[in-house]
């Protein structure tokens, strides 16, 4: 998936803790082969061959993934939507050549986007991509739910206490002995660089924001999340962290919300209870501004944490 991987993990026995890493490591690597856009011969890229024709086995893991996508694309009113694949190899051809797409390949790829074109069969595990051209993009969950995969795999083997950090994407388990919860520092992605440390056990954390790619065209920053509803890649800066039940849901929240803005950001977390989110986002004065929702327990100060 391009990023590093990071785990954390309490154990009394360390050759256990080690082989135990292993495993989850292992595991996040395997799925790497079923999720990725990048690999060619991915299970992903093999379904997306099938586009247009009949329907396809799949894996559980890939019918797992693709049907929480659909269950956040459905709640999100398609801002968060895995068939944006077309529009994020355009602009990312765009980023990588510093040239602003044109808008008749904006519009082609457009045809090629929408989320109730993906059928699941989840009793037959299959699935059909209705149209030819179609492409998914799992960037915007598959980390998180690899995340999520690694606890599982952590706790198959009875180990409670740990931490799963893939590129920012964190879940954090039972919290460390004599602890109350994890602290984990986000920077909050806003030209602040503020960073804030959250007090998390069992959670899934994810941030998504345009502080790392990006392309500047004409005094305008086009992000690597793109509005499936215009084709456009988003233009106003946000930088959105989630704490959620999960990985899989913070990840794909966290991409949505970005979309969505705060006013619209509020009517979904409604369905997400129990969800912290923290949209840092520039004003039309040009000042980054801070909305949060729920309460997360969160420190200023490593100092403020203390155990029990
Ligand atoms: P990161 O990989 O930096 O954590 P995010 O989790 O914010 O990124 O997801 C961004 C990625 O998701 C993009 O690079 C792209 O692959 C994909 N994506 C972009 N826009 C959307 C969208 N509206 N819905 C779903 N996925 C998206
Ligand atoms: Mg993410």
């Amino acid at each position: 998936m391009g990023v590093d991987a990071r785990i954390v993990l309490y154990c009394e026995d360390e050759e256990a803790a080690r082989s135990a890493a292993r495993s989850a490591f292992k595991r996040m690597s395997d799925l790497d082969s079923v999720l990725s856009d990048y690999r060619a011969n991915s299970e992903l890229m093999q379904l997306c061959k099938t586009a247009g024709g009949n329907s396809k086995l799949v894996s559980k893991d890939l019918l797992n993934v693709l049907e929480r996508a659909q269950e956040i694309s459905i709640v999100s009113g398609g801002a968060f939507d895995i068939t944006v694949g077309p529009l994020v190899r355009l602009w990312r051809t765009a980023r990588s050549g510093g040239i602003f797409p044109n808008n008749a390949a904006i519009n082609k790829a457009m045809t090629w986007v929408g989320w109730e074109k993906i059928i699941i069969d989840s009793s037959a595990n299959s699935v059909k991509l209705k149209q030819p051209g179609m492409i998914l993009d799992l960037g915007g969950i598959g980390k998180g739910f690899a995340v999520d995969e690694a606890m599982k795999t952590l706790a198959g083997v009875g180990i409670n206490i740990c931490l799963v950090d893939l590129g920012g994407d964190i879940a954090a388990g039972a919290p460390p002995p004599d602890k109350k919860a994890w602290i984990v520092s986000v920077r909050d992605g806003s030209d602040i660089k503020a960073t804030i440390n959250l007090l998390c056990k069992n959670k899934g954390i994810a941030t998504s924001g345009d502080s790392e790619q990006f392309l500047k065209s004409k005094g305008k920053r086009y992000s690597h999340i793109i509005d499936p509803r215009t084709g456009m890649a988003l233009t106003n800066r946000i930088a959105v962290t989630v704490v959620a039940q999960d990985c899989t849901t913070a990840d794909a929240l966290a991409s949505a919300i970005s979309v969505l803005g705060p006013t619209e950001a509020k009517k979904l977390l409604k369905k997400f209870p129990h969800t912290f989110v923290q949209i840092a986002f520039e004003a039309s004065d040009g000042t980054w501004q801070k909305i949060n929702f729920g309460s997360a327990p969160f420190v200023k100060k490593q100092s403020e944490y203390s155990s029990n």
